[in-house]
């Protein structure tokens, strides 16, 4: 049987077949970033970057990917 590959959501880099839709390296960014904005909800990617160390390029694909119910919210808000 051929085994079950599949790409990473965020990196895009081939990873073992596993529950979860991100490798274990965006797993953990992904991770620091969520609690990042959870202290701190309205910082820019450029300072999620800055302060987590995930590089901005990255930040931005995971805001995108993962934050996009949340900045509904927040318009809803202004
Ligand atoms: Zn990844």
């Amino acid at each position: 049987m051929k085994e079950f590959v599949r790409n990473c959501r965020l990196c895009k880099k081939p990873m073992k077949s596993s529950p979860f839709m991100m490798c274990p390296t965006c797993l953990r960014d992904s991770e620091q970033i969520r609690s990042f904005i959870q202290k701190n909800p309205h910082v820019s990617v450029t300072e999620i970057s800055r302060y987590t160390k995930v590089p901005l390029e990255k930040v931005e694909s995971m805001v995108y990917l993962g934050y996009n119910s949340k900045n509904e919210l927040e318009s809803e808000l202004h």
